[in-house]
């Protein structure tokens, strides 16, 4: 028995739009069962654009809908094929809640996709309401929606990679909203043709909006800026510079060790060796307290920090500039100062640190750029840990592309 009000209160429980119900059933062991109907009388040709009327024919279809509390929601959905006058062909309708040829409606597609994010495939397909097949289908459509969309109101892009494959050089570049901690690309590899290809298919009008790029200090990136982001000033990220100066102090430290040990074999004298022992003890494990910033290191990390410095000169020394420039960046927020105490470390660090001195010089004007707008790659760091965690975790992917579509997916919906 169908009784209006019923009718009207389902029909606004459902909640389409043009979207009426005409009657409900509930079957046990399947679900609930709601036929509708369109409220529209016409449909537009998506030959020329025309408005038609004639109905031509009824295409009544099941589709899945949201569960309602534990039970499965069924439409019974007609698509109709309209004639057009101008044409004079048929052609079927547009539903905005459906698409053509799938089994179950938008929203359901996009509430299952946002659970598969969290689980994985097989353990939200087990709970009944959508299969295996029509979750791939659905990422599937999902990831052809992703890759036909530009990136919009991107302001400040950072590029960097990762490796997916620890140690054996399998990079992905990653391409990053500053601003909204956004991922916006992963690519397969981290060539200079690939991430070009990939800008170039947001075409000029995105690129053009581009002020900032961060990026680490490799030539490459710095090139693709030039060549096709022409509004934009590349930041040499200040953690890689860090990255660059600490590899320095710790090659300065595996050599003092090294030298120690050959001195320690060589020595007759007893008393001699008992010193460079010593000095071999302060060096021993020193790696982290040298590296680490100072401020975070443990109460042991901080002994074993002044062991070394009494043991060596020369890394004390070493240990301090780096400190000296981590402060810098931290500290300093205007253009200027930054540009004189960046100079003023120069002085004072280029015969301890020749190679970060000349990469810095090499990278000056970028480097400095870091202090207009404090902009680092630093957000990226934090996006990359993320992809790690969802490489590792699997959730029934298999291939790059897969992980790919995850990814991007993850920052599309989550945030
Ligand atoms: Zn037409």
């Amino acid at each position: 028995m169908v009784n209006k009000k019923d009718i009207k209160i389902l029909t606004e429980i459902l909640g389409l739009d043009d979207v009426k119900i005409v009657s409900h059933r509930l079957h046990n062991g399947i679900g609930i069962i709601l036929q509708t109907e369109s409220k529209k009388s016409y449909s537009i040709c998506p030959n020329c654009g025309a408005t038609s009327h004639k109905l031509h024919q009824n295409h009544r279809h099941i589709v899945k809908d949201l569960p309602f509390g534990e039970k499965p929601v069924f439409l019974e959905i007609n698509r109709r094929q309209f004639k057009c006058k101008k044409c004079r062909k048929p052609f079927s309708e547009d539903l905005d809640f459906v698409r053509k040829k799938r089994t179950y409606t938008e929203r359901l597609a996009r509430k299952t996709i946002q659970e598969v994010l969290e689980n994985d495939i097989h353990s939200i397909a087990s709970k009944g309401i959508v299969t295996t097949e029509e979750i791939e289908r659905m990422l599937k459509d999902a990831s052809k929606q992703l890759s036909d969309s530009k990136p919009s109101n991107l302001k400040r892009l950072g590029i960097d990679e990762i490796a997916l494959i620890k140690g054996k050089g399998n990079y992905c570049a990653v391409l990053v909203d500053l601003d909204t901690s956004k991922l916006i690309a992963i690519l397969g590899d981290r060539t200079q043709t690939i991430i070009k290809e990939s800008l170039l298919e947001w075409g000029v009008e995105v690129l053009e909006q581009i002020e900032e790029v961060s990026i680490d200090l490799w030539v490459g990136y710095k090139n693709l800026v030039t060549e096709l982001m022409p509004n934009a000033q590349v930041v040499a990220d200040r953690f890689h510079v860090m990255t660059q100066i600490n590899k320095e102090l710790d090659t300065q430290r595996k050599r003092e060790k090294r030298n120690v040990e050959e001195l320690i074999n060589k020595t007759k004298l007893a008393s001699q060796k008992a010193e460079y022992e010593q000095i071999l003890e302060g060096l021993k494990n020193s790696k982290y307290s040298l590296l680490k910033n100072e401020d975070n290191l443990t109460e042991e990390q901080v002994k074993k920090l002044t062991q070394v410095k009494n043991v060596s000169p020369l890394l004390k020394v070493m240990h301090d500039l780096k400190e000296k420039i981590r402060k810098v960046f931290n500290k300093t927020n205007n253009w200027y100062t930054g540009v004189f105490k960046l100079g003023m470390w120069l002085s004072r660090a280029k015969i301890y640190f020749p190679n970060s001195n000349n990469t810095i010089i090499r990278w000056f004007d970028e480097i400095i750029a870091y202090f207009d707008n404090g902009t680092t790659s630093g957000t990226v760091e934090g996006i990359n840990n993320k992809l790690k965690l969802i490489k590792r975790s699997g959730y029934g992917f298999r291939n790059f592309e897969n992980f790919r579509v995850r990814c991007l997916l993850n920052w599309q919906f989550n945030y």
